[in-house]
């Protein structure tokens, strides 16, 4: 096909963080793009994520902070008992949500992108079909494609959700009701964040792990210190290494918990909710990838460096994908990094992403964050290179504006080389530790050695003073580890 007879240059399906950044940023760039989305602009992030999810946090934050008559007292504070409106704090995550989502709309109708409201798939090269929701279907070509479809909650066989007794993070961000005692199965970010926002209103949690501990995904020494406070610090029993096998919703809600290795049956528990938290699957069903003979891993779109979807390991012309669906650190700038890059290319343009620089973060009352790789990650690829790891620890209760605030429960670990002194990860527990990691993110990105950064001067008294403590105990590490060698 010729390149004029093209409806358009570029056509993105679903419009998420992943496909919203491609298709502003192409438009931007003088491309004719279309993007196709089969439910509500802004995909999870904006409407079942991030977003309301970190209002909900936002709110049961403060809830949490004003009940702590122990840590007022401190201060001198001595606060009423505090009142709160769960139907305002819901409307407060809704009403962001509504303007995200709007503000995010009205960018692409400036921006000049077509909107198309319907389910998009492949139709081949080059073409994708569209239904849209009043039952019209229509094949579009163009000149490249981008999948941006995202992710949905996976939950485990064997239980079953109605959406309001078991539900998932879909549901859960809408804040319909306080459960006096609600079970979270799984303890990874989402578990966390929910535990946090439950407990400061008052419910008591069950959490459920399958894994041999709580947090399986976090630093285990950074667990050590966060359960202390986030878990066992407050209303919640956590079980580890009981599978959920078994709920049936209603008023009670029943749960079988067995044993992860044999499936015997453990336990029954009778509780008000259930919130399952126990990860998200691509959505990819339903694009017609056969198609293009694209084959997936466990449902995600495999890419290249540069955003190219592949097939048998080798790049397709003009079929790209982004974000959740491809299965790469699941997170909003994660998806927004990989569109405006996939852009790139289609322009031109050689570019990749450094997934090794892309911090997370989990918005829990201290936070908790990290970048690059985690120590297990790094003392491996330290016996693969033949290079000695570095370590170092840095804690807030050394630092003054964390002792000011009282809240000193925290600790930074910083892993190194030890030959070449650059820095190859982070992981932070204590508080803003969300906004500290971003520094250590660019360090990573840049592959800067800690004999540079502990040179950089860092603002008293401020939190990011215990990153610059990292910097310069790694920097003596390393300055010790040359005068041996
Ligand atoms: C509770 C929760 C909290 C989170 N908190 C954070 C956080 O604090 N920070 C962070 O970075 N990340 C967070 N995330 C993760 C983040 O939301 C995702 O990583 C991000 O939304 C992925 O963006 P995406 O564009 O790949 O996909 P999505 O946001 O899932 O968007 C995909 C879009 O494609 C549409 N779609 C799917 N199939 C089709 C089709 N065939 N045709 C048309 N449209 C289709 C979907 O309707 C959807 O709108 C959170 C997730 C959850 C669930």
């Amino acid at each position: 096909m010729n390149e004029a007879n093209f409806d358009f240059d570029l056509i993105v399906v679903g419009a998420g963080y992943g496909g919203f950044d491609a298709a502003k940023h192409a438009a931007e760039h003088g491309l004719k793009v279309a993007i196709i989305e089969s439910r509500e602009m802004g995909g999870t992030c904006v409407n079942r994520g991030c977003v309301p999810s970190k209002a909900l946090l936002a709110a049961s934050g403060r809830v949490r902070e004003l009940a702590n008559a122990e840590h007022l007292s401190g201060f001198g504070i001595h606060a009423a008992p505090v009142r709160f409106e769960r139907q305002k704090i819901a409307d407060h995550a809704n009403k962001l949500v509504a303007t995200i989502r709007s503000n995010l709309t009205k960018a692409l109708e400036r921006a000049g992108v077509t909107i198309i409201r319907g389910e998009g798939r492949l139709e081949g090269s080059q073409r994708v079909g569209v239904r849209e929701a009043s039952g019209i279907d229509r094949v579009l070509s163009s000149k490249d494609v981008i999948l941006a479809t995202g992710s949905d909650p996976f939950v485990p066989p064997g239980i079953e959700t109605d959406g309001r007794t078991v539900f998932t993070s879909d549901e859960a961000v809408n804040l319909e009701w306080l459960p006096r005692w609600i079970a979270i199965i799984g303890s990874g970010y989402i578990g966390l964040e929910f535990a946090d926002i439950y407990t400061a209103l008052g419910c008591e949690v069950t959490m459920i792990e399958a894994l041999d501990r709580v947090m399986p995904t976090f630093d285990p020494d950074l667990t050590k210190l966060a359960a202390r406070q986030l878990i066992d610090g407050r209303d919640i029993d956590a079980r580890a290494g009981l599978l959920a096998s078994k709920i049936i919703p209603g008023c009670p809600v029943h749960i079988q918990l067995s044993d992860v290795n044999t499936r015997e049956l453990k336990e029954e528990l009778e509780v008000d909710a259930v919130l399952v938290a126990t990860g998200r699957v691509p959505t990819s069903k339903r694009l017609n990838l056969d198609s293009l003979e694209v084959e997936t891993n466990r449902g995600f779109v495999p890419i290249d460096d540069s955003m190219r979807v592949l097939v048998k390991g080798q790049p397709l012309p003009h079929l790209w994908a982004v974000g959740d669906v491809t299965g790469k650190l699941m997170l909003a700038h994660t998806a927004a990094a990989q569109g405006t890059v996939a852009v790139e290319n289609i322009l031109g343009n050689y570019r990749t992403i450094d997934y090794r620089s892309i911090p997370a973060a989990t918005f829990t009352h201290p936070e908790i964050s990290s970048v690059g790789l985690s120590e297990l990650e790094a003392k491996e690829l330290a016996a693969k290179e033949g290079f000695s790891l570095g370590s170092v620890r840095s804690y807030f209760k050394a630092n003054s504006k964390a002792l000011a605030e009282l809240e000193s429960d925290g600790l930074m670990k910083l892993l190194f080389r030890k030959d070449t002194g650059e820095v190859l990860g982070a992981h932070i527990y204590g508080l803003h530790a969300a906004d500290l990691i971003q520094e250590v993110a660019n360090a990573v990105g840049r592959r800067q050695s800690v004999v540079d950064l502990s040179c950089e001067v860092h603002t008293h008294p401020t939190l990011s003073e215990v990153v610059e403590v990292a910097y310069k105990q790694a920097a003596q590490q390393f300055k010790k580890a040359k005068s041996v060698n």
